[in-house]
């Protein structure tokens, strides 16, 4: 039922129950979860330039705030906790969310089966420290009593060690002639795993030579020459044309690439070289160690929900009374009727798509910001005497227009990642121990990396340790159009997600499944028992790179023309850093309140 996962083991009025309260409780609802159809539909029109002019109000709620921050993710949340923190817990702050629930990327996904919740992650997986937190950034984990350090205390990771599960990858005949799913890769020795994959022995020759000790594939350049060359071609021109990898092996590489979901086309060749990718080891180059995504220090069981949660549970005490710790706040119940509730200082309301901002007056001298916003189809106005813009960056230019050319026309700049992170709950985990596999990489299907997420055992949540329990699985989607430049391809992987239903994702996702893990015995039909699709197209935020974007000093690049203070209103989001990950949305909301204090003259 729309990717309900309460079909089996349910009575009737059981699933009837189920599926009242997950109405009032939006990280309970499944199906096509994510940037949801109605969550993003006033976009069109705003895109359009239905509300150029400011628009005539259905509803004047005649509220007036000190601040309305526009975007209740973690960089809208942690704007309305520094506001209040440096100003006081009497500031009426209100925050404009487009969706039901709040959290921007960093959702939480539950499922009910056979009276047992299952909790997941829709986007943000971890705090990904060691990459370097800002102080801003690091003293707000602490403050809201996250001890990253604790992170082992609480993985339920090692159910796979001693199952002796690993990565596995899966050749599916479209790309490699036969359908063969084969465990062990980086565990094996590459000439062992690439002996059982269906590859033509051209291909395999190729493989073994790329992962194993390369010889100098740039000879008679310098290391300098060598590095901007590397710079200027992508990964994939490196193999074929540098490494001389035949191109029926390149099928092998589709499913990898760089950081935020850069692909082998359009990956630089130097950046793949960095992250220590295969065919660079003869080059004679050394980097310095980067930080690598995976080595993730911190994981609720909820991703980073739980930060959103503990922001909430600062800002609105009323909707999750007590002050809750990172042991009580995976399981801390949440009244969301009272986010938005008259008698608190700072509201949340959702479902409220921001669609027009206008100051009262020129910008530098007005005292206040007139805010209109969609709410079920009809439109609402606020006022702020302040604004902060912690939504979308890209669709800033539609919603203020009066804002300064170059600005707007740096602000639409940047395109975001187009992303999938979709739950599947399935009944017991017995196929993937048969194949011995946790996670398996697949280049050439619809999910590319599919994996096994056991949770976190914290605060009397408890994770998943044996395969007879179920789990779920989590499929992680990137669409793209190879051969095109980076933004366009994000272009049309939006497009892609915005224009399927859940119906096409369901198909996509059971087919998949049954292909992939048949002969571990799954069983799509009665082993899959929930669905939920979060689909993100407006996903991670845009970053630069030396292939797709001109190579112009830091302090003129789009993202800093773009989030300039203009009067009243200022500018946050992990865009406004152009970089995707959860610190920068927390410096971007601080930096966005240290610009109107600064203006105003406030602290
Ligand atoms: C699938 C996925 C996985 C990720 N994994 C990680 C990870 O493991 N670690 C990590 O550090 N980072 C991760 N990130 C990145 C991280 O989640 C983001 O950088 C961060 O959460 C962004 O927060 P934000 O508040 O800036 O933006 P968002 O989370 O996008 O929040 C902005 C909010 O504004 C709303 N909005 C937009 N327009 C309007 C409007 N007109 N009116 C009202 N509201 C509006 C949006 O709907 C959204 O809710 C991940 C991102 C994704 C998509």
């Amino acid at each position: 039922m729309n990717g309900v996962a309460i079909a089996i083991g349910c009575s009737f009025l059981d699933r009837a129950r189920l599926l009242a309260q997950a109405a009032d409780y939006p990280p309970a609802l499944t199906g096509l979860r994510g940037n949801y159809p109605a969550a993003v539909e006033p976009f069109e029109a705003l895109q359009r330039g239905a509300y150029r002019q400011f628009p005539a109000l259905d509803t004047d709620t005649h509220e007036e705030y000190d601040l309305v921050i526009v975007g209740g993710g973690i960089s809208g949340l942690a704007a309305a906790y520094f506001w209040q923190k440096a100003l006081g817990a009497t500031e009426k702050i209100l925050i404009l969310d487009n969706h039901d629930d709040f959290g921007g990327h960093a959702k939480r996904n539950e499922f009910q089966y056979n009276g047992r919740t299952f909790i997941g992650y829709g986007g943000t997986q971890s705090i990904a420290t060691p990459y370097p937190y800002s102080y801003t950034a690091k003293r707000l984990i602490e403050e809201l009593g996250i001890q990253v350090e604790r992170n082992g205390e609480f993985a339920a990771r090692d159910a796979f060690q001693k199952l002796d599960l690993g990565p596995a990858m899966f050749f599916d005949k479209e790309h490699f002639g036969e359908d063969r799913l084969v465990a062990g890769n980086g565990r094996l020795p590459w000439p062992e795993f690439f002996a059982k994959a269906p590859l033509s022995e051209a291909a395999r020759k190729d493989l073994i030579r790329l992962y194993g000790k390369n010889p100098d594939y740039m000879p008679g350049l310098s290391v300098e020459q060598k590095t901007a060359k590397l710079a200027s071609i992508s990964y994939q021109d490196y193999l074929l044309n540098f490494a001389k990898m035949r191109p029926e092996a390149l099928p092998f590489f589709l499913g990898q690439g760089g950081r935020n979901n850069k692909r082998v086309d359009t990956t630089p060749a130097l950046e793949a070289a960095r992250r220590g990718s295969v065919g660079f080891n003869g080059l004679g180059l050394t980097f310095e160690e980067e930080f690598r995504e995976s080595s993730y220090t911190f994981h609720f069981p909820d991703g980073s929900a739980s930060i959103a949660r503990l922001l909430v549970n600062r800002l609105i005490p009323s909707a999750m009374p007590g002050k809750q710790t990172m042991e009580t706040i995976v399981q801390a119940p949440l009244t969301y009727a009272r986010l938005d509730d008259p008698k608190s200082a700072v509201r949340i309301r959702l479902q409220s798509a921001a669609v027009r901002l206008e100051h009262d007056g020129a910008p530098e001298k007005s005292r206040s910001v007139r805010v209109a916003y969609v709410r079920g189809g009809k439109v609402h106005g606020v006022r702020g005497r302040h604004c902060i813009l912690a939504c979308y960056n890209g669709l800033i230019p539609s919603i203020v227009p009066d804002l300064p050319a170059r600005q707007k026309e740096a602000l639409a700049y940047p395109v975001k990642v187009p992303m999938m992170y979709n739950n599947v709950l399935i009944r017991r985990w017995t196929a993937f121990q048969k194949l011995g596999a946790s996670t398996i990489n697949a280049p050439g299907m619809y999910h590319t990396n599919t994996g096994l997420d056991p949770g976190t055992t914290i605060g009397g949540y408890r994770g998943v340790t044996t395969p007879e329990e179920p789990i779920i699985v989590r499929m992680v989607r990137n669409p793209n159009k190879p051969g095109m430049p980076r933004r366009e391809q994000n272009r049309i992987g939006q497009q892609e997600l915005l224009s399927m239903s859940f119906h096409q994702f369901e198909v996509e996702i059971r087919r998949q499944l049954g292909r992939m893990l048949g002969a571990g015995g799954f069983d799509p039909a009665a082993d899959i028992v929930g669905i939920t699709v979060n689909r993100w197209p407006y996903g991670y935020a845009y970053t630069y790179d030396t292939l797709g974007d001109p190579d112009v000093p830091p302090e003129e690049r789009p993202h800093v023309i773009g989030r300039q203070r203009f009067g009243r209103i200022t500018i946050a989001n992990a865009d406004a850093g152009a970089a995707a990950f959860t610190n920068q949305a927390i410096d971007e909301a601080q930096r966005a309140v240290q610009e109107l204090f600064v203006h105003e003259g406030l602290t």
